[in-house]
């Protein structure tokens, strides 16, 4: 019962061990998030290899480097002004997966993206046409159950591309570990940075401030892009209904209403990828991030030398346009966030061990190197803050 509760509190939704045992579904509960219906003791097999909860993938990260082991960092862009215009930030990711199909380095691509018949939802699509990858593109801001769908991939003998958020590739890398015949399956990881996935009572609000108060009564929502970083825009048969400014979108409506997972989760920049991008904020003349308009910008990691072999060759190709070597401090002050959950994680988890609550499990003394990153009022802070939300049901 205990270890029930483990997984599904700390659950991701990502919907693989319902996927792969075949033995539960995904169910939307009260709070708005997705789980496993039964957490049956075949569906736990999976979750004690997969969950990130346990963080058994953290023994394969860096334990010094706060953004995780690269090998190049770059700045740049899609080259084809329809996707970069289209696309989250820059394009890249979707420029990647072009060169991808359009060389045959792998038979499809297998990404999460937006779905008629849920539009809060979305679904994962395994893209073959490279004319279908700018329908593909942009960020979905939802519980994205990015693993529901993908078992007759992994059952086939074609080769994959997998985009996902980090805690994707993280899971993906785990059921890997103990999946020798699935070792070649996945030619590239990709993945990008993330600060949580928000529910789907985020989602209705988040409708409602469109003007869109009744789901069914909306054929589309786009949470960014067409532009950089764009609005969050719904429609309905009518046409547009509303649209609303990043900020006003993120940080006051989604952002506020996250998994629990999020809050504790340990690696929001795609460290397990063979490339993950972000956006590449330009900064005001105070060091804040500057999300006003923009032509889309992505900060790329290549994390290993396939990853860096194809940012080379796709911008040798003409598909993305990379500049120079990036700056890791203005990394940190664009991503703020970013930098924070890592440094501030061990005093996160004190916060939730002073409230009683059950931890995850990541291993002893994992942050102890990004602990020294920040000072003793910080970690004053986060513990005291964290031990209070928990109490106040806040988390
Ligand atoms: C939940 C979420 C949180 C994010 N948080 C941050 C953040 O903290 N900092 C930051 O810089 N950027 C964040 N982003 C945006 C993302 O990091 C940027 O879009 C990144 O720079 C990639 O840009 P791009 O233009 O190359 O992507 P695109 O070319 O638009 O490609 C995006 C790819 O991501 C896939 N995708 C979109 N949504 C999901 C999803 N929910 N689950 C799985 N796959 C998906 C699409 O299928 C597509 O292949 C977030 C995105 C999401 C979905
Ligand atoms: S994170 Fe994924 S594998 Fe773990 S319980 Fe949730 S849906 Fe299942
Ligand atoms: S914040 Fe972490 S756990 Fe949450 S969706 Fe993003 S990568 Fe997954």
């Amino acid at each position: 019962m205990k270890e029930k509760k483990y997984y599904h509190d700390y659950c991701a939704g990502c919907g693989l061990c319902c996927e792969v045992t075949d033995n539960s579904v995904m169910k939307i509960e009260d709070d708005g998030f997705y789980y496993p219906e039964d957490y049956n003791e075949e569906v736990l097999e999976v979750c004690r290899r997969v969950c990130p909860v346990n963080g058994r993938e953290l023994d394969d990260m860096s334990k010094s480097e706060i953004w995780g082991e690269y090998k190049g960092k770059y700045l740049g862009w899609s080259t084809d002004s329809e996707i970069r215009y289209m696309a989250s930030s820059g394009g890249v990711l979707t420029a990647l997966c072009k060169y991808i199909l359009e060389n045959d380095l792998a038979d499809g691509i297998l990404q999460f993206a937006e779905s008629e018949e849920n539009v809060t939802l979305g679904k994962l699509y395994c893209t073959t046409d490279p004319n279908d990858l700018i329908k593909r593109c942009g960020s979905r801001y939802c519980s994205s159950m990015t693993f529901s769908g993908i078992r007759k991939y992994l059952e086939d003998d074609k080769r994959y591309v997998f985009v996902g958020k980090p805690c994707d590739v993280r899971i993906l890398h785990n059921y890997l570990k103990d999946n020798e015949k699935l070792k070649d399956k996945f030619v590239y990881k990709l993945s990008f940075f993330c600060a949580g996935a928000p529910s789907e009572k985020a989602n209705l609000s988040l409708l409602k401030k469109l003007n869109c108060p009744d789901k069914s009564g909306c054929t589309k929502l786009r949470y960014r892009g067409s532009g950089w970083p764009g609005y969050s825009t719904a429609w309905s048969e009518e046409g547009e209904t509303g649209r609303l400014d990043y900020r006003s979108s993120w940080r006051d409506t989604l952002g506020r209403d996250i998994r629990k997972i999020c809050r504790f989760c340990v690696d929001g920049v795609g460290e397990l990828a063979d490339v993950a991008c972000g956006d590449a904020w330009y900064l005001l003349p105070d060091g804040e991030p500057d999300c006003s308009e923009h032509e889309g910008r992505n900060f790329i990691f290549s994390r290993n030398e396939r990853g860096d072999e194809l940012v080379k060759a796709a911008s040798e190709a003409g598909y993305i346009k990379t500049e120079g070597e990036a700056s890791l401090e203005k990394l940190r002050q664009a991503q703020k966030y970013q930098f924070m959950r890592k440094a501030a994680m061990k005093h996160r988890l004190f916060g939730l061990k002073a409230a009683f609550r059950k931890t995850p499990s990541y291993p002893k003394g994992f942050f102890d190197e990004f602990d020294k990153m920040i000072d003793s009022n910080k970690k004053l802070h986060i513990f005291y803050g964290t031990w209070k939300r928990v109490l106040q049901g806040k988390i």
